[in-house]
């Protein structure tokens, strides 16, 4: 399976990290070997001083897709969940000033946190779901998927006419504003809704 992500999804998350708004989706992937298990715990990798979290609604692709129209993609996922793309800012930033691909800050082992998944059918609507995420029990980032620039099946045909989606593959549809550092000994907790989603302790 492959993780692709989404960045610049939200205006606010744009402005936060003075970034320009896009003209179309800015679309980055994470291997196999990111995906964290959220038992274990997030471990500050040595190469960073400054690991980022991102809360992100998440789509589990349910069959194989190519150049899939945006009027069809609902098709193509059933599960919606929450995840965190963990991301080492000061090697992205270091990466974005030379212009070189951002995977070493982005892609490392463990930068997938996936939390468990909900039916799309258990939401009101699709483009109305609230997110969050708690930092030793303080809200930091709250987010609605209707504040996304790009909605989740216009994501899924944008994305398809470069890669061919397939079952297990998993979409990270970008980070409302709110994002800043984590530290040793913090406890992250994503709700979608008042439902948690995922609770992981940074070591
Ligand atoms: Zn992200």
């Amino acid at each position: 399976m492959k993780i692709i992500c989404v960045g610049r999804n939200y205006i606010a998350h744009v402005h936060e990290l003075q970034n320009e708004a896009p003209s179309e989706p800015v679309i980055f992937l994470k291997p196999d070997t990111a995906l964290l298990n959220p038992e274990q715990g997030f471990f500050i990798p040595e190469f960073s001083t400054e690991i980022h979290y991102e809360v992100e609604l998440l789509l589990k692709i349910k069959k194989v897709g190519k150049y899939i129209d945006r009027k069809f993609a609902h098709k193509y996922y059933d599960f919606i969940g929450l995840g965190i793309d963990f991301t080492a800012r000061d090697l992205q930033q270091q990466l974005k000033e030379k212009k070189l691909p951002w995977e070493k800050a982005k892609a490392f082992d463990g930068s997938a946190l996936v939390g468990s998944f909900v039916n799309k059918t258990e939401f009101d609507n699709l483009k109305n779901i609230n997110f969050s995420l708690l930092k030793n029990d303080v809200v930091v980032q709250e987010g609605n998927s209707a504040h996304m620039i790009w909605d989740f099946d216009e994501l899924i045909e944008f994305i398809s006419q470069y890669f061919t989606l397939k079952t297990g593959d998993i979409i990270f549809t970008g980070t409302p504003a709110g994002v800043g550092k984590i530290a040793e000994g913090d406890i992250l907790k994503g709700f979608i809704g008042n439902r948690e989603i995922f609770q992981i302790k940074v070591k």
